[in-house]
Parts: structure tokens; C-alpha cells; sequence
């Protein structure tokens, strides 16, 4: 990685704030195909971003780390008033069927070590349940969009809509 002192973007400062929010995994593999889904299919381009590992998973007060749960949703919440959300977008990942077991999430590997990829594709649509009964209770649930995007046998990505 070049090192540098200095550098100036070409990109100014965006003084208008997007009001959406998109909540997604860290997992960089799927970097580029995130940004095209949000921006050729929702028109989304400029957005807050919280990224951790399992994306909306994090919140989904199933799992046994109370307390992250319990952060994280405390952080989204500032988000929400400090930055006047209006939309949130949940963005999970998984293997379509028949898809690579290498593309499972590796926090839901990690949360629910014995499962496999249908049976955590399962657990991402319980939790999105979960999340609008609970942590994003108080926002309106017509705001709230979840996606899973899939990697499929041929190592495409389908977007599926969950909510
Ligand atoms: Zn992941």
C-alpha cells in the first residue's frame, strides 16, 4: 500500500444529508456489488452506513451477545435522531441455494456454529422480525427495507427482498 501525505479528493463534501441508513456486513467481498444494488436498484448513492460483521444481524436480539445487541441498537437509535433517518436499509448475505458455503456471513457462522446456510437464511428472516419488533420498534416499519444478497451457484449475486 502506497503511502501518502497528503491527498485532496475530487468529491466535495455533501452538505445535504441522505436521511437513509443502510446497515450491512463488513465483508468486503461484497463492497461493489452492495453500492450497485443500492444505487442502480433503490437510487440510493449517498447513505450513512453502519457496517459491522453480521450487518442488521448485530441488532437482532436472538443471538447470546446481549450486550452488542444492546450497543448496537443504541447506536442506531443516535443515528436516527442525530441524522434525521427517515429509511433504513437492512442488508444481510448468505449462499442462494445451492451457493457457496465459503459465502455464508461469517457472524452468523460465528453466532450459530452448527447451522448451515438454509437453516442461518432462516435465522436472517426470524431476526428481521425480531429487529422490527424490537430494536427498530419505534420507527415506522413502512421505512424499514431488508435484502439479503445471495451468491449463487455461478457466483452471482441475486438481491432478495425480505421486508
Ligand atoms: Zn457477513
Amino acid at each position: 500500500m502506497p503511502h501518502r501525505e497528503f491527498f485532496a479528493t475530487s468529491n466535495p463534501w455533501n452538505s445535504n444529508r441522505p436521511h437513509v441508513l443502510v446497515m450491512a456486513c463488513s465483508d468486503g467481498r461484497l463492497q461493489e456489488p452492495l453500492d450497485e444494488f443500492l444505487n442502480t436498484a433503490l437510487g440510493i448513492s449517498y447513505y450513512d452506513r453502519v457496517l459491522l460483521p453480521g450487518g442488521p444481524g448485530a441488532l437482532a436480539p436472538s443471538g447470546t451477545e446481549f450486550m452488542r445487541t444492546a450497543r448496537m441498537t443504541e447506536e442506531v437509535r443516535f443515528l436516527i435522531d442525530a441524522h434525521q433517518i427517515e429509511e433504513i436499509v437492512l442488508v444481510y448475505h448468505s449462499p442462494a441455494v445451492g451457493g457457496p458455503d465459503l459465502a455464508i456471513c461469517a457472524d452468523y457462522r460465528r453466532l450459530y456454529p452448527t447451522f448451515d446456510a438454509e437453516r442461518i437464511r432462516k435465522q436472517q428472516e426470524e431476526d428481521t422480525d425480531l429487529i422490527l419488533k424490537g430494536p427498530l420498534s419505534s420507527f415506522p416499519s413502512e421505512h424499514v427495507h431488508a435484502y439479503r444478497l445471495e451468491v449463487t451457484p455461478e457466483l452471482g449475486i441475486h438481491v432478495k427482498k425480505l421486508a
